[in-house]
């Protein structure tokens, strides 16, 4: 598959920061305020009114740089709204608050953090929520059974990389009057695009390939103004904007992101067939192997397979904990998207609350191991896995 320049445009990502026309930055600078003075109380009420667009308070997101943030996220998923959020976590708990007040169906595997505040505060509040395996998913209209309801999943899927068709689910979803959330932050906006599958709103946690360097915590949702405008309120209230000093470094990132996910991209495949040819690993999960289960989907879905792998070695937990322990250019940390390449194994980390048999169900053996590729010399990185490997 071509990686199609469609996906995002880097000229347009790199052009689209709204200037500092006083004094010629090619960027919007940090305004790091948390308010702002208006010339008289009628200008103050023509804000606080709505009838003309203007700073007021940082929390509201009424601040240049976030709004800068902002519109270029709207243009990384080609949606007409985009929020910025202190975590992954902010974007995605006010987007479930926000449109899942009549019941929340969440189709495949999700995040664990995403999972925990659907099961226990969700629930708390009296929302139901209905979680469907991808093998189920075929009953997905039967469980959207009131108005207004809200369909969430990710795509490729954590750790299994297992794929979902986005535009089947849409149509399912809007035959049923509900609105289709993606996470997409396992793709990123570079390698698949959800709103034009039919998604209604995107989440991304852009502690990870957004932000990129490990070194940021935010969210973003996006989708059409009105969904957006709903979301808002609720960020707002729970006082979840990001800081101006993270919006900069968000947006500094952000212009690197084309090219970066392209390298993910690249090492990916690399790391991928040098592990499916070794003798130590029983299975590779990665969407661009021919003989991956969801490869012709993912071919079709998306515009390019990603940095993230997992790998099975033979000889179970133990024998993977070995070859974790032994890595020396993967570092043994939970995240990803990062420049530098990671590696977890699942069962001593996201899924390490589950049952051995719950795992299983999943598709999550404790031989599975979850690489994060970065933008090291792939070369190094296969020879770092291969003498890893070896201790076995
Ligand atoms: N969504 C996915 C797919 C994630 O992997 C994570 C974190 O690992 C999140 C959401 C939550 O993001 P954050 O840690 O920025 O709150």
């Amino acid at each position: 598959m071509s990686e199609r320049a469609a996906g995002v445009s880097a000229t347009e990502l790199i052009h689209s920061d709204l200037h500092d026309d006083q004094h010629g930055s090619p960027h919007t600078p940090i305004y790091n305020t948390t308010t702002w003075r208006f010339e008289s109380t009628e200008a103050l009420l023509d804000v606080v009114e709505g009838r003309t667009d203007g700073c007021l308070y940082t929390r509201y997101g009424t601040n240049p740089t976030i709004t800068a943030l902002e519109h270029t996220l709207a243009r990384l998923e080609s949606a007409e709204a985009a929020l910025a959020f202190a975590s992954g976590m902010a974007a995605i708990s006010s987007t479930l608050l926000a449109h899942g007040r009549n019941g929340i169906v969440c189709v495949g595997e999700l995040y664990g953090g995403t999972q925990e505040f659907l099961l226990t505060q969700c629930a708390d509040l009296g929302i139901r929520v209905t979680l469907l395996m991808q093998a189920d998913q075929a009953r997905l209209a039967k469980h959207l059974n009131k108005p207004d309801m809200l369909v969430y999943c990710e795509t490729p899927a954590n750790p299994t990389l297992s794929i979902l068709d986005i535009r089947a689910l849409a149509e399912v979803a809007h035959q049923r009057g509900a609105l289709l959330a993606v996470d997409n932050t396992f793709a990123s906006p570079v390698n698949q695009r959800p709103l034009e599958w039919g998604a209604d709103l995107v989440v991304h946690s852009a502690t990870k390939y957004l932000g990129g360097h490990s070194d940021l915590t935010a969210g973003a949702v996006m989708g059409k103004k009105d969904f957006v405008r709903s979301i808002w309120r609720w960020r707002k209230n729970l006082g979840q904007v990001l800081s101006p000093e993270t919006a900069a470094l968000l947006a500094r990132s952000l212009r690197t992101l084309p090219l970066r996910v392209r390298q993910h991209n690249h090492n990916a495949m690399l790391v991928a067939q040098a592990m499916s040819e070794h003798s130590a690993v029983s299975k590779v999960l990665y969407p661009g192997l021919p003989d991956f289960e969801g490869h012709e989907l993912a071919a079709r879905q998306m515009h390019g397979f990603g940095g993230m792998l997992s790998i099975e070695i033979k000889g179970g937990g133990a024998a993977a904990t070995r070859v974790a322990d032994q890595l020396k250019v993967f570092l043994l940390a939970p995240s990803l998207g990062g420049v530098e390449s990671l590696v977890t194994q699942p069962c001593t980390t996201s899924h390490h609350a589950l049952s051995p048999e719950e795992r299983r169900k999943l598709g999550i053996s404790d031989g599975l191991l979850r690489l994060s590729v970065g933008l090291e010399d792939a070369q190094d990185l296969i020879d770092d896995l291969r003498q890893a490997l070896a201790v076995l």
